[in-house]
């Protein structure tokens, strides 16, 4: 009897802990056996990872005992409603991915999928990939599996969550964005919370976007920014951003769902930026610390003709569990998965600097975009 219960209470220590601990999907992309560098490669990876994806999307979906969700994704409270349009919205973008998938012999390679596929050819594949698998693809789809059962939890989590704990996981109102409804291969790099100090990794990062012909939308904090101007100048600011494009991250790096002051932080940030860029786009973006605001927000910004701007790529590069490599790796992946996009990133982290070149090398000749972020 005492030996049940001192492995009962250990149980449910080693549980807590286990949930209590947050993991980042990771995938090693040196086990997928061809390159991305041709349209056809690029969609070949694509239509695989969204099978396996959508296998392991499958796997959670009809998750609906509240206690049970509470004590997997370890919340306090668990929104079944937000979990169920989540669900049908990821359907939605699983088959309009696979339906942008032309190539035939893509279509056909490996586990066949129908040009016009309904949800329920999409659950068939699926069904096909254990025993279907070559072996040349049998490390990868191990590994693969892992990474996709990993993600769809995170994203499952953040929809339970939703809307007492906002994030980009679902929108509050039609003036906000992710990326999901970009165009097939569209991609839009984004980088959070700078600038840092004079030669910092902001700096480095501009530089390296410039060296790949690239730019990106910055979301800059106010307080941050006022720091960078007192130190040096709104010339040299200027300057730093020169070929990006400015957007508010808010004065400071707090929940704008609870914070009183959302308001004025959001218009602190914009004015700020007014004093040093030259833009004359006529509309602006906000982009909520951790993603948390309330429609309130949404619909102030809709009235200063702004934008919420979220994501739908979250790179987690500010998390120490990840290296550089691993969220080039991460990143490549979702850009298979989603197609479409806004990339997260963070010019305060050094991994976007290393990861960014080994991405575009990668994506060369694949046939994405990585859009002008002017054009906004
Ligand atoms: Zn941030």
């Amino acid at each position: 009897m005492k030996t049940n219960i001192v492995t009962l209470l250990l149980l449910l220590f080693t549980c807590s802990f286990l949930n209590a601990q947050v993991k980042v999907a990771k995938i090693d992309r040196s086990l997928w056996p061809e390159n991305l560098n041709s349209v056809e490669n690029f969609d070949y990876a694509s239509k695989m990872q969204i099978l396996v994806y959508a296998k392991c999307f499958l796997e959670i979906q009809n998750l609906n005992n509240v206690e049970e969700i509470k004590a997997k994704y370890n919340i306090k409270s668990a929104n079944v409603n937000s979990f169920s349009t989540w669900k049908k919205d990821q359907i939605q973008l699983i088959l309009q991915n696979l339906h942008s998938i032309k190539s035939q012999t893509v279509l056909d390679k490996t586990i066949a999928i129908n040009k016009n596929c309904t949800w329920q050819d999409v659950v068939k594949a699926t069904e096909k990939l254990d025993k279907s698998i070559p072996a040349n693809l049998k490390l990868w789809y191990a590994n693969a599996s892992d990474f996709s059962r990993q993600y769809a939890n995170e994203l499952a989590r953040l929809a339970f969550l939703f809307p007492k704990t906002s994030s980009e996981i679902l929108t509050l109102a039609p003036n906000e964005i992710t990326g999901s409804n970009y165009a097939d291969k569209e991609f839009l790099l984004t980088f959070d919370d700078g600038p840092t100090k004079e030669n910092g990794n902001t700096d480095k990062l501009t530089a390296t976007l410039k060296s790949l012909n690239l730019n990106g939308m910055f979301f800059v904090l106010g307080e941050q920014l006022q720091n960078r101007i007192n130190a040096t100048s709104t010339e040299k600011l200027n300057k730093l951003y020169s070929n990006n494009k400015l957007e508010s991250h808010g004065k400071i790096h707090k929940s704008h769902q609870y914070l009183e002051t959302w308001q004025e932080s959001i218009d602190y940030t914009f004015g700020k930026i007014k004093t040093i860029t030259d833009s004359k786009n006529s509309r602006s973006y906000f982009r909520p610390p951790y993603g948390q605001r309330t429609e309130k927000v949404a619909n102030y910004l809709n009235s200063i003709n702004a934008s919420v701007l979220l994501w739908n790529i979250d790179s987690q590069d500010w998390n120490s569990k990840i290296n550089a490599s691993e969220v080039s790796d991460r990143v490549i992946t979702l850009m298979l998965l989603w197609r479409k996009g806004v990339v997260l990133f963070h010019d305060i982290h050094p991994k976007a600097n290393e990861a960014l070149p080994v991405m575009v090398k990668s994506l060369n000749g694949s046939g994405i975009l990585f859009m002008d972020a002017n054009k906004f």
